[in-house]
């Protein structure tokens, strides 16, 4: 089989309940921005992926089309779509970086070979660990009011796990959105904190014993992805697990990191380390030194949501839930004809070949820019 066509489509898809709300200096997100790759083959086999890149973690969607259009697309046309390691390996020694196309790249071919060979992309990575994976909702909004609704739904929904985005307001106003958020939610619910880098060092370990009366499950990366010895420090301080993800984008960042212990968890996140069998590497270091890992997101829609849920499926070590939520509840449409399966609060990993989605091309192209 031989690749014949790598089409890369840049879309915009409009936010609702007021998107995620990361604070940025550009203003509120009012639409999510995404790449897609279609990847032809000569035998009639179509491959979908997804680069999913956030502009103040991994890059640009505008980086991801240049990085696939120029730099990509000449290493896949007239390749054969199996050899995906040694295309992944070739891509590295074209373009440093640019982990989301290459994400995107990979979950293509790994969609081609699954449907030629008439079986999941989870069986390619080793098979099923689990079948459904518990899912995350990321608790994002300056106004808690207006999350609280939307709370309301997903416990309805059947979700029970709620990660609260702190360190963009005061500390006083986290205590109180944490307290409000602990009133609302039921005994059986979790609370995470994730503070995406949003304290300095030398406040970070009195303000955190401060959070840990909330009794959250884990505190994700207080301090900025190169303070490590300042994580390692507040890991050693704290009972609450900590948790790395800005710090930890590679296989080499995850065996620094385990090595040293300087964090409990890490959050692993295809779009970051640049495929699932990289995302992989990252999940073993991680187990051999007895860290556990999460599944993490960037804004991305079913499509790349779908090739997370396969790899974690497949990887024992990814135990702590996932949060492909965007899809369902924050895209005004998702671009699967199918919506994102999430049953009881658990999303569904697919059983039909490649990823098991049908990619509906009609709504993908009306949102093209
Ligand atoms: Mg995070």
């Amino acid at each position: 089989m031989k690749i014949t066509k790598v089409e890369p489509i840049f879309i915009a898809v409009p936010y609702e309940h007021g998107g995620p709300k990361q604070m940025r200096p550009l203003g509120p997100w009012t639409r999510m921005e995404t790449l897609f790759v279609r990847v032809d083959t000569d035998a009639g086999i179509t491959g979908w992926g997804e680069a999913a890149p956030w502009t103040v973690f991994t890059g640009s969607p505008e980086a991801s089309t240049a990085a696939l259009d120029v730099y990509l697309r000449p290493l896949l046309l007239g390749a054969d779509p199996f050899r995906i390691e040694a295309l992944l390996a070739t891509a590295d020694r074209t373009i440093v970086h640019c982990t989301e196309a290459k994400a995107a790249m990979e979950m293509a071919l790994f969609d081609i070979v699954g449907k030629a060979l008439g079986t999941p992309v989870c069986n390619l990575l080793g098979g099923r660990v689990r079948d459904e994976i518990p899912l995350s909702f990321s608790v994002a909004n300056p106004d808690f009011a207006q999350d609280a609704d939307l709370i309301r739904q997903l416990l309805a929904d059947g979700i029970r796990l709620f990660k609260v985005k702190t360190g963009f307001a005061d500390h006083a106003e986290d205590l109180r959105r944490l307290a409000k958020l602990r009133d609302l939610l039921p005994n059986d619910a979790e609370i995470r904190i994730d503070y995406n880098q949003g304290m300095q060092p030398w406040e970070a370990i009195r303000r955190l014993r401060d959070i840990e009366q909330f009794r959250p499950t884990f505190i994700e990366q207080p301090v900025p992805a190169d303070q490590r010895a300042a994580l390692a420090a507040i890991t050693a301080a704290l009972d609450t697990p900590v948790m790395a993800d800005e710090s930890v984008f590679s296989p080499a960042d995850a065996l620094l990191v385990t090595s040293h212990h300087m964090a409990d968890l890490i959050a692993i996140k295809a779009q970051k380390a640049g495929g699932m069998l990289r995302a992989r590497e990252i999940a073993a270091i991680a187990a051999a030194g007895g860290l556990a890992c999460y599944g993490g997101d960037m804004c991305e829609t079913g499509i790349a949501g779908t090739a997370g849920a396969h790899m974690i499926a497949a990887t024992q070590n990814i135990s702590l839930g996932c949060e492909f939520y965007q899809p369902l509840y924050y895209l005004t449409e998702d671009l699967l004809a199918q919506p994102f399966a999430v049953r009881n609060g658990k999303v569904q990993v697919p059983t039909g070949p490649g990823l098991g989605i049908q990619v509906d091309e009609d709504r993908l192209r009306r949102y093209a820019i």
